[in-house]
């Protein structure tokens, strides 16, 4: 009898798992199902060039059932409210129960709020399209608005954490302000960006001569850093930093930081202190075989020993390489240990800039580095089948 794969996650590791084990493996070898909250996949990896509004929310959001169509992919639209890994069951919000022989979860990651009162009340998100276009439209009424209240914290703009997605906002952001401005015709001069961040600077741990740029690129735009200076609350029209200075603004986005989905949590998948699951050389949960945990949602350390970041590119191969082990879990054979092959990390700063090391050491720049970022969502469009897609 066939064997029952359930997918939890259409995103980046959840959806190419589900075409590489299809690929693989025959409809009489193995029912495949993927189950995500929404009908499309989202290409997160854009979500700041939407949010600033460089890019449609249309065009990050590409139909599961045009990626998977004629695959013999069954795709089911619910929201997982519990994963039961005793009875090999996940259940799902419509009331179905799902029963699996092979389970992957691929549910990404939430928010981090580190308990900052008022955070997760008061300040946006960008963690998914829907919330990317609420900041969109956001920033359109502050601007709309301003003229008629003339309240100067409706120009002011913060974003929290200057990690890799805060510095691609501040980046867009920077690009965008004066664009919004002109046509509500603001003047500019009244605008005003900061980035946050409670680390000594910003993108901490990268190249210093690379963060050196990123920070001049950024500060010709206007951006204005307050490093060193971690954010402790904030509260309707205010932001409240450590050393008592505070920030008055109508727009807080909150990019500090991530952590593991919940749902793995009380699943009881063993988890390190982020939440995100331990998993062993193949990609299985340490305390399920039967259970592949994949992407944001994992944690996987490295040769060194260390845990990789949680990014698209391994979420990616860790996706690809799970449809390989569901293979040989149903064919037999042997499997090869997960071994991510890391290419670089690049960082857009606005339109025309972005900074990145690729191939363990050649640094980038300037022009040269953000096509080398857009070609590698291309090549992604390209492996999914997805290159026209995307509306
Ligand atoms: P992050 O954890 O990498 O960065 C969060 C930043 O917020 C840190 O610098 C931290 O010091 C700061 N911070 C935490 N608490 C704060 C506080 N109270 N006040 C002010 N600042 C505070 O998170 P991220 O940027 O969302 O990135 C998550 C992962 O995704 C990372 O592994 C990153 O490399 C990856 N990513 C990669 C790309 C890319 O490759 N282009 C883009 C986005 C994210």
């Amino acid at each position: 009898m066939a064997k029952q794969i359930v997918i939890l996650g259409a995103g980046y590791a959840g959806l190419l798992c589900a075409l590489e084990a299809r690929k693989r493996l025959s409809g009489i070898d193995a029912q495949i199902t993927l189950v995500n909250k929404h009908t499309y996949h989202q290409l997160i990896t854009q979500l700041h060039e939407t949010a600033a509004g460089a890019r449609s929310d249309r065009s990050i959001r590409i139909s599961i059932q045009n990626v998977i169509r004629d695959k013999n992919i069954e795709f089911k639209k619910g929201i997982v409210q519990q994963i039961v890994p005793a009875d090999k069951n996940v259940v799902l919000d419509d009331g179905t129960t799902l029963p699996y022989d092979y389970l992957v979860v691929a549910l990404g990651s939430e928010a981090e709020y580190f308990g900052i009162t008022g955070l997760k009340d008061h300040a946006f998100i960008l963690k998914s399209v829907n919330q990317a276009r609420l900041i969109r439209a956001h920033i359109e009424s502050c601007f709309a608005r301003y003229p008629y209240e003339k309240k100067s914290e409706l120009l002011r703009f913060v974003v929290g954490g200057a990690g890799f997605s805060g510095i691609e906002l501040v980046g867009e952001l920077a690009d965008a302000l004066p664009n919004y401005a002109k046509d509500a015709g603001v003047d500019m001069s009244l605008v005003e960006l900061y980035n946050v961040e409670a680390a000594p600077g910003i993108l901490p741990g990268f190249d210093e001569e690379l963060v050196q740029r990123a920070r001049t690129s950024l500060e010709e735009r206007g951006v204005k850093f307050m490093t060193g200076m971690p954010i402790v609350e904030v509260a309707p029209g205010v932001v409240h930093l450590k050393n008592g200075q505070s920030i008055a603004t109508q727009t807080v986005v909150w990019t500090g930081g991530v952590r593991g989905n919940q749902l793995v949590i009380n699943a009881g998948f063993e988890t390190e202190p982020r939440g995100r699951a331990k998993v062993n050389e193949f990609l299985q949960s340490t305390n399920y075989s039967d259970v592949y945990i994949l992407g944001d949602c994992s944690f996987v350390l490295g040769n060194e020993g260390r845990p990789f970041p949680p990014t698209a590119q391994l979420a990616w191969q860790m996706g690809s390489a799970a449809g390989k082990y569901l293979y040989h879990d149903i064919k037999g054979g042997t499997k090869v240990p997960f071994n991510a092959n890391i290419m670089g990390s690049l960082a857009s700063l606005g339109r025309k800039d972005a900074v990145g090391k690729v191939l363990q050491s050649y640094k980038m720049y300037g022009k040269m580095a953000y096509v080398a970022k857009e070609a590698s969502q291309i090549r992604y469009l390209a492996k999914i089948g997805a290159m026209f897609a995307a509306r």
